[in-house]
């Protein structure tokens, strides 16, 4: 009878074992916990019949998985980066030509319209890089639903994105009409390069047909500009002449990247910046340039 007793104490310690030896595993690898909070569906008898394979996995899937997901979570970060373009409070709606910089600072703001746009905007990039320059790009909401690989290419180079409507128009705009021309260009530069835009730039520089009211009313900053290249209407060489003729500490020098065929800018570009750094001109953004000026310019 001891026989007896002593098999079926050890049969049932060998079923005990098996059983907890399904449970824990079981139990613990169904669903660790990220550090996140995010659950991860692991079914083993799916994935591994064999109960034993099934137990070692268990052992480590935690922390295998959860170093998984942390990949996953860093890569997305990475791919979904927000640049958020800060705005000093003093030009939050209002409208500047240039920007008052302390006297020490010879530093100016190349600006670039219309674009993003194949071929032109990627030389200027080139040349801009090569000169170690961050510029300020006034964007068309449909040139960056067309050309969204182009869009993220400026932003990730360092340069600020920023609002220039959807569909360049010049007429008069109800708040509504406005609204949509704005809001859509801004959601839509987030939407694709994660770059919240705060500047505004009114096509043709109108500031009476609604658009520009209605970015101010957001409180973005409109941004026109004291140099005007022209490059819209004349030679490189004119644009070189222009820009240097108008160029001033806390300046904004105004040209376009896009909507058209904008070659001659490309090429007066190089000698704007060396003319322009032979005078100890140094290269910022606008918002950098708005972040130098103590007390907001008194405009028009
Ligand atoms: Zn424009």
């Amino acid at each position: 009878m001891i026989w007896q007793r002593r098999t079926l104490f050890a049969i049932a310690i060998a079923a005990a074992s098996f059983t907890f030896g399904l449970l824990i595993p079981a139990l613990k690898g169904n669903s660790p916990k990220t550090a996140n909070g995010i659950q991860i569906k692991l079914d083993l008898n799916n994935q591994d019949p064999d109960p034993i394979q099934a137990k070692s996995l268990a052992l480590s899937d935690a922390k295998v998985f959860q170093n998984l997901v942390a990949n996953l979570e860093r890569l997305e970060q990475e791919q979904k980066r927000i640049y958020d373009f800060s705005l000093p409070q003093a030009f939050q709606g209002k409208t500047i030509k240039s920007v008052q910089v302390p006297a020490e600072r010879k530093v100016i703001a190349l600006t670039f319209d219309d674009g993003p746009w194949p071929g032109t905007t990627n030389d200027i990039l080139y040349i801009l890089k090569k000169n170690n320059i961050k510029a300020t790009f006034f964007f068309l909401g449909r040139n960056v639903q067309n050309f969204p690989e182009l869009a993220k290419i400026v932003v990730n180079h360092g340069h600020v994105l920023a609002n220039h409507t959807w569909s360049h128009p010049y007429r008069q705009h109800s708040e509504a009409a406005a609204a949509s021309e704005i809001n859509r260009t801004t959601e839509i530069i987030y939407k694709l390069t994660g770059a919240k835009s705060v500047l505004f730039r009114p096509p043709g520089g109108y500031l009476t047909n609604g658009l520009a009211t209605y970015a101010a009313k957001q409180n973005q900053s409109v941004v026109m500009w004291s140099a005007d290249s022209q490059d819209y209407r004349t030679s490189s060489a004119n644009m070189v002449r222009n820009v240097l003729r108008d160029a001033s500490p806390g300046g904004i020098v105004l040209m376009h990247d896009g909507g058209g065929d904008r070659r001659k800018t490309v090429n007066a570009l190089p000698v704007i910046i060396d003319k322009l750094k032979a005078q100890g001109y140094e290269f910022v953004t606008v918002p950098e340039l708005m972040e130098m000026q103590k007390q907001p310019v008194a405009n028009r």
